[in-house]
């Protein structure tokens, strides 16, 4: 039984990362701590808006994490935890029906990163010796190997494989939103202002519960800039193509100035061609060049998409905004007026594989502020 006195909570965001952030409160919080999770937010799953950003992400798990920060790496440890998350998650749907295609969406595939040319993250950590011993994640990682030439395409200097998982990214946040729902959250369907302040947003967001709110997370992805008036998010544009045919593993190369990717989309018969990172780019427009090149380059990676013409049977063509931050990922409080705000947002190009990690540091930062408050009222 719930106890009487629970925290009231409202996530702002129902993206990956809010949806997630509510399910580890709902689940993970110690059971007289279970507090009431309310996601308040203009986009759910099912909708669909280049500015919603989960909606059209690849998916897959490979970290772009970096050891090589002075200040250390959390990013680094939250997708390690994601993906040591999604590996249970894999085994304990594995013997259910109809297999791929049910549950989560999630499922275990080969990956292939392959290098058209040195850079910081595979430069031999001393001079003169072998390419990618900084690769940090490579312990983290099963079956992890570097590629022999023979399979590597031409002209790429180095690669290596490992057992990675890809998500079927509409499957995953209905799944979310579905096991938040069945946990006790509720949702409610409301856009905040931003151009008035955090503490005119958040007050027309509490009147979306009854009762006093404990606190506010806000999980507004790219909207943040706006709502929280931080100046340091901006967006990293990401075009994608979806085929017909499920790849049979997920394969990125890197070369010069550019990134092409096929990810299988689990259960659909479907793959996910890429990319592109374009820093600051906002234009929602296909850009018809940047297309043709695409499917140009992943036709090297996986060619069994490809039909006796050699051509790609193109089902959609989409453009999203990748929810950047300079200094990475912010997971701070503030407070508004005798209201407190835990920022949440700024995942970038990583916020599925940081979700699991990022989720967690939430819940032991809200614990660990409302164990000092019922210190200090006993003061
Ligand atoms: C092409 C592409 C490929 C990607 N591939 C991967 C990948 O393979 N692996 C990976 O880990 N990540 C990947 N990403 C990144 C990942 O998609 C993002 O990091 C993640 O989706 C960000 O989630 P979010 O919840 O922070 O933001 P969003 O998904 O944008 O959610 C923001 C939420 O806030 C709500 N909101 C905003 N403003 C308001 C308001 N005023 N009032 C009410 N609600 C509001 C929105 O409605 C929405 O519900 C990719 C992204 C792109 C674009």
């Amino acid at each position: 039984m719930a106890p009487p006195n629970r925290d009231s909570i409202v996530v702002i965001g129902a993206g990956v990362i809010g949806l997630q952030v509510a399910l580890t409160l709902l689940t993970e919080s110690s059971a007289e701590k279970k507090p009431r999770v309310t996601i308040v937010a203009s986009a759910f799953p099912g909708s669909f808006s280049p500015h919603y950003t989960s909606p059209w992400a690849g998916g897959q798990w490979r970290t772009h994490a970096s050891r090589k920060t002075p200040e250390g790496c959390e990013q680094c440890d939250w997708d390690v935890q994601t993906y040591r998350y999604w590996k249970n998650l894999v085994a304990s749907e594995k013997f259910k029906p109809p297999s791929r295609a049910s549950g989560s969406g999630v499922a275990e595939f080969k990956s292939h990163f392959v290098w058209d040319e040195i850079n910081d993250e595979i430069r031999p950590l001393q001079p003169g010796g072998p390419l990618g011993t900084g690769l940090w994640w490579k312990h983290e990682v099963d079956d992890f190997r570097i590629l022999p030439n023979s399979e590597r395409p031409s002209n790429t200097i180095f690669g290596v494989e490992w057992t990675s998982f890809c998500f079927n990214v509409p499957r995953y946040l209905q799944y979310l939103l579905a096991k938040v729902e069945e946990h006790g959250g509720r949702c409610v369907q409301l856009t905040l202002p931003t151009t008035a302040g955090l503490e005119n947003a958040i007050t027309v967001a509490s009147g979306a519960v009854d009762g006093k709110v404990d606190l506010f997370i806000n999980a507004t992805g790219l909207a943040a800039g706006k709502v929280a008036g931080d100046s340091k998010v901006f967006p990293t544009r990401g075009q994608t193509v979806l085929v017909e045919g499920e790849a049979q593993m997920a394969r990125t190369r890197k070369g010069d100035g550019y990134i092409a990717y096929t990810i299988p989309r689990p259960g659909s018969g479907t793959t996910v061609l890429g990319g592109c990172n374009e820093a600051g780019n906002w234009d929602e427009k296909i850009d018809e060049s940047l297309h043709e090149k695409i499917l140009e380059r992943t036709k090297i990676l996986a060619p069994e998409l490809l039909d006796s013409n050699g051509s790609h049977t193109i089902l959609s063509r989409q453009v999203g905004f990748r929810p950047s931050r300079q200094g990475g990922p912010r997971v701070e409080f503030e407070n508004v007026s005798e209201k407190l705000v835990l920022h949440c947002y700024g995942h970038g190009g990583a916020g599925y594989q940081n979700s699991i990690g990022c989720s967690r540091k939430v819940l032991t930062v809200v614990e660990e502020v409302k164990r000092k408050s019922v210190i200090e009222a006993k003061l």
